[in-house]
């Protein structure tokens, strides 16, 4: 076996070829297609970085270096991510759990009464149900959303972090109707990162996002805010009184967001995310 086929080599010369293609985190990318590939946790590259490659570990590889190179993302080559201490398992075009909503949720999670009834509307992934029902263990989430792969990966993700006793996942498209009757409503608490981009928004995003994830998944309407309309017009059949509504919204929504929940809240509070920018609402109904 040729030299050039040391793992460690062919790790740099990947490293090399995705900052000429303008991947971000070059090194971070290839390790994890190497890692996935050649089925080790990330940290044996290195232990193993004279191990040769075999020829059929070198096509697995070659064939994910280069859907990455074009810009397919990372989270959906690895199959998988982590968001809040659960595993989250990704079917293409599913919204990928993004570091924002992990903050939504840890705030959240101090603010749940014990045996709290939770609603996740627009489930996606089911990152959200998932992590609160693994956090909260006597708790229990119904997670709707209206397309039914994502209610598929939601129910997939629960039995992966063995909280499928605790979360239900429904298809629902809370646009045109309402909750069905199983769905038991009202909630103690009712949570939500809706798609809340402009659709004007979309064509400017990186490849990964526009070319990739599903466009009902990241944009609501021309003004982005259709979600947040309905979940406000929703609030007095879905939301106990008392009960708790979080939300994530986007850039310059907060004024938005304050208008529709103001009058169907007695608390409102906005938080700020980690990059300074308000994102999140979390009130009482
Ligand atoms: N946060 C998404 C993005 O960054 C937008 C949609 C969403 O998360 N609800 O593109």
């Amino acid at each position: 076996m040729s030299e050039s086929k040391r793992l460690i080599d062919l790790l740099s010369a990947t490293d090399e070829f995705f900052k000429t293609r303008g991947i971000d985190s070059p090194r971070r990318n290839a390790e994890a297609l190497f890692a996935k590939a050649l089925q080790l946790p990330r940290i044996e590259l290195y232990l193993q970085h004279d191990r040769p490659l075999k020829d059929y570990e070198l096509d697995q590889i070659r064939d994910l270096i280069r859907r990455r190179a074009k810009r397919e993302p990372l989270q959906y080559l690895v199959g998988e991510v982590e968001f809040c201490n659960a595993r989250i398992g990704l079917t293409p075009g599913l919204l990928i759990p993004r570091p924002e909503t992990e903050e939504l949720v840890s705030t959240l999670i101090e603010r749940i009464p014990a045996n709290s009834r939770i609603l996740d509307i627009g489930c996606g992934t089911g990152c959200i149900s998932v992590a609160l029902s693994k956090n909260l263990e006597k708790c229990s989430v119904v997670a709707i959303d209206k397309d039914p792969d994502a209610v598929v990966q939601t129910k997939s993700n629960a039995e992966l972090n063995e909280v499928s006793d605790r979360v239900s996942s429904l298809v629902v498209d809370l646009y045109s109707g309402s909750l069905p009757q199983e769905a038991n409503a009202p909630f103690n608490v009712v949570v939500s990162n809706p798609p809340y981009l402009r659709t004007d928004e979309l064509p400017s995003l990186e490849p990964e996002v526009k070319d990739h994830e599903r466009p009902h998944a990241l944009a609501a309407g021309v003004k982005g805010d259709e979600c947040f309309v309905r979940i406000a017009e929703l609030i007095p059949d879905i939301l106990n009184s008392s009960g708790i509504l979080a939300l994530e919204f986007g850039i310059h929504q907060e004024n938005r967001v304050r208008e529709l929940f103001e009058p169907v809240l007695t608390e409102l509070t906005i938080y700020r995310d980690i990059q300074g920018k308000e994102r999140f609402l979390i009130g009482k109904r």
